[in-house]
């Protein structure tokens, strides 16, 4: 049978040389060696052929035994570029990125789902298209990431939208980015891009990480053995529309008494209405500014919060906590979200639990994507792909 591209690639493959090298690296040639278990002459070519794809690069030299220096090896993750999109209610922002979440530009845009597939897909391509221009960096554009606020159903490439935004209800994302730009396109969930970017900022660790996302939306993300889990049907962390007993507010998806009905960004704006607030950018200028009904309404947001986010603590028993939306790193938020998840999980899950905010300000989204970005075009399938392929 002759050799195809789908062929899983052996353990020896420069592409698992390369995972090798990404989980464990930077490394010196021999520590490499040592772990493939290759013979010198074959690490050697797997090495030049890394190096001709420019998935290698030198990351400075170390002092061995014997007193010789030995170059160290690490990933290049800067050679290659992603165009990322993080789509909001209000806003979609677009950036320019390489593998490890660079941003070399970023643009701000007021049309967001509010707006029609028919009219957000054709103004990302063109300001993609610029931006990348920009940049000088579309030469080595290699993929596309976009985040969304809600489901995808990641075997189509559409988006699963709430009966309030009909028009983006099974709106197809990732066929026609991948046709105008030629390069994988990868979807996200937003609470779980930003997860993701979490667990990349604190370097990728062999632990679990749940994200909590509370902007315009509320949503979760979790992380675990260095991958977002998905569920069954892409909605796990879903939190915002869970519903909490004994609250009847009617929430923008047309049930009552969800979480988000109560504490989203968007519930907050219409509860400090009488203070003059409108968007969610109001509340946080509030809290800001220290007036005292805010932040008492931020802090309740964030207890409230913290009652469903304790329930997926002494479920999912993780090792991090990052909560990050412009409403979730609010102090007063962040605080009854902790003292509540401290008071309500279960104590042997509270033992090590790292409770705090997400670290990575606005770009957070991007950090993720570029990350999820990487996983898929350095694995080792990929880069054995690429190789066959030169
Ligand atoms: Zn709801």
């Amino acid at each position: 049978m002759p050799a195809t591209i789908s062929t899983p690639s052996s353990p020896t493959s420069p592409g698992h040389v390369l995972a090798l090298l990404r989980a464990a690296g930077p490394l010196t040639r021999l520590e490499l060696q040592e772990r493939a278990g290759l013979s010198r002459v074959t690490l050697v070519e797997r090495l030049d052929v890394l190096r001709a794809l420019g998935l290698v690069r030198q990351a400075g030299h170390r002092e061995s035994s014997g007193g010789r220096r030995a170059e160290v090896l690490a990933v290049d993750d800067t050679g290659r570029t992603a165009l990322v999109a993080d789509l909001g209610q209000s806003h979609a922002t677009l950036a320019v990125v390489d593998l490890r979440g660079t941003v070399f530009a970023r643009e701000d845009h007021r049309l967001a789902l509010r707006h029609s597939p028919r009219e957000i897909v054709p103004m990302l391509l063109d300001a993609g298209r610029k931006l990348l221009r920009q940049t000088g960096r579309a030469d080595t554009l290699c993929a596309m990431a976009l985040s969304v606020p809600g489901q995808i159903d990641h075997e189509r490439g559409v988006t699963v939208a709430p009966p309030t935004m009909p028009d983006w209800n099974g709106a197809p994302l990732r066929e026609p980015f991948a046709d105008a730009l030629g390069v994988p396109v990868l979807l996200e969930n937003d609470a779980n891009a930003l997860a993701f970017g979490d667990f990349c900022a604190l370097g990728r660790p062999a632990a679990t990480l749940v994200g909590v996302k509370v902007g315009t939306g509320i949503g979760a993300g979790v992380v675990i053995s260095g991958r977002v889990h998905r569920g069954e049907s892409g909605s796990a962390g879903e939190i915002g529309h869970m519903r909490i007993e004994g609250s009847q507010q009617r929430c923008s998806c047309g049930r009552r008494g969800c979480v988000a009905a109560g504490a989203s960004g968007q519930a907050l704006a219409r509860e400090l209405r009488p203070l003059g607030v409108r968007t969610v950018d109001d509340v946080v200028r509030l809290v800001g500014d220290g007036r005292p009904d805010a932040i008492r309404s931020a802090e309740k947001a964030g207890r409230l919060v913290g009652t469903v986010v304790a329930t997926m603590v002494s479920i999912v028993n993780p090792t991090y906590v990052r909560v990050g939306g412009a409403i979730g790193v609010l102090p007063p938020f962040l605080e009854g979200l902790r003292r509540t998840v401290e008071s309500n999980a279960h104590s042997s899950a509270l033992r090590n639990l790292d409770i705090g905010p997400s670290q990575l300000g606005e770009n957070g989204a991007f950090v993720g994507l570029a990350g999820l970005v990487a996983d898929e075009m350095l694995s080792p399938e990929t880069v054995d792909a690429m190789v066959a392929a030169r």
